[in-house]
């Protein structure tokens, strides 16, 4: 990368309201970059989608694939839409294979409500909810989707498939970031599973425990079943500290996690392999609201904070870790002072309004 001068974004706004908050992320990216001299992003607009399999007959070209693979980094809107579907009843949802192309094994989830906000539950150390959801996002029950068997129209079988390399991946990953998570007390990473029925989740815990020896000093490790996992997500969440688990499972969790932070447009996420990252709001194309400016691009926006934290962690950048942190900064004062509320949240403000209230938060850059 020359010096840093320029980072290289893909940028897949996909569909629906994917394409509303993308354009709200990139307009408050380049006022960043205004603001600060020293980042630079150029963006590149890539096709891909629901949208674009129903015109051409592809949702993920190669050709996206491939200048995907040589950016920095990776921004995705949403992507599927219900009435465009493959021939066997599945929608057409590329982001799976965009996670499983670039070996993007760990879902990062951050469950953390913004302080200005009422908290969802009514408990008072619901203000201390403030954990991470670790998705393997390669295998488990969705990887194998496109081998789902029929058997004339009375049986269908899909696959759970849970292999040792990708359990030690995602487990490692969960251990390596907890144990940067606190400086006062020692972190804990919980094991979701259903260990107790399926064999392939069994061999999960089996493979998480072995990687929960190797991080012994640094970081503590339980275990939960996924029905109890649910369960405590709304009597405890304040308990957890950073959870890995099955694809499916992530998938199922997260949405109950960003209804923890008050609403699905809250919530970011960020893909994350060894070579490539991709990040993006946890909520789909929303083909209800699309259209109608009602789309909160929190969440969208969120994802461009953990984008500049990866990238500021793999490069040692300080623009960019300065960015990750102003950008926070400005959604959490926004929402403190009163001067934001999203459509989703009961407020009026539209996708572009919130995204003007967080560019008058950011004011001028100060140089640290
Ligand atoms: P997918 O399966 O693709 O993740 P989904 O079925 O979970 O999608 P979404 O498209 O995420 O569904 O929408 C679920 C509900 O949440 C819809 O009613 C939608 O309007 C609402 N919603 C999702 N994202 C937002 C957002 N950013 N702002 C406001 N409302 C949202």
């Amino acid at each position: 990368m020359p010096g840093l001068s320029s980072l290289h974004i893909a940028v897949f706004p996909g569909d629906g309201i994917g394409v509303e908050v993308m354009s709200e992320c990139i307009r408050l990216l380049n006022v960043l970059c205004e603001r600060d001299r020293r980042l630079s992003l150029v963006f590149e607009h890539l096709e891909a989608g629901a949208d674009l399999y129903s015109r051409t007959g592809t949702a993920l070209p190669d050709s996206a694939l491939d200048r995907a693979a040589r950016a920095d980094a990776i921004l995705f809107g949403a992507m599927g839409l219900p009435h465009i579907r493959y021939a066997d009843g599945r929608e057409v949802a590329p982001q799976l294979d965009l996670r499983e192309a670039f070996n993007l094994y760990a879902g990062v989830r951050p469950v953390r409500p913004i302080p200005g906000l009422k908290p969802v539950l009514a408990d008072e150390r619901a203000a201390r909810i403030d954990f991470v959801l670790v998705r393997e996002s390669t295998e488990g029950l969705f990887a194998r989707r496109q081998d789902g068997r029929m058997e004339g129209d009375r049986t269908a079988t899909d696959v759970l498939e849970v292999t040792r390399g990708a359990v030690e991946k995602v487990s490692d990953f969960a251990f390596r970031l907890a144990a940067g998570r606190h400086s006062d007390r020692r972190a804990t990473v919980t094991c979701v599973d259903k260990a107790n029925v399926l064999s392939s989740l069994a061999f999960f815990r089996k493979v998480f425990d072995e990687v929960a020896k190797r991080h012994s000093n640094a970081a503590d490790a339980n275990h939960m079943y996924v029905d109890a996992a649910a369960l405590n997500f709304v009597r405890r969440p304040w308990d957890f500290d950073v959870i890995v688990t099955e694809n499916m499972f992530g998938d199922i969790l997260s949405d109950l996690g960003a209804a923890l932070l008050g609403g699905l447009g809250l919530a970011p996420s960020g893909d994350i392999g060894d070579d490539h990252a991709v990040f993006q709001p946890c909520h789909g194309s929303a083909p209800d609201i699309m259209g109608t400016g009602k789309a909160n691009p929190i969440g969208m926006l969120l994802s461009a904070a953990m984008m500049f934290d990866w990238l500021a962690g793999r490069h040692g950048h300080d623009p960019c870790r300065e960015a990750a942190a102003d950008l926070r900064g400005a959604i959490d004062r926004a929402f403190e002072i009163g001067a934001v509320l999203p459509i989703e949240l009961g407020g009026t403000d539209t996708a572009s309004d919130v995204t003007n209230a967080i560019i008058a938060e950011l004011g001028p850059k100060r140089l640290r």
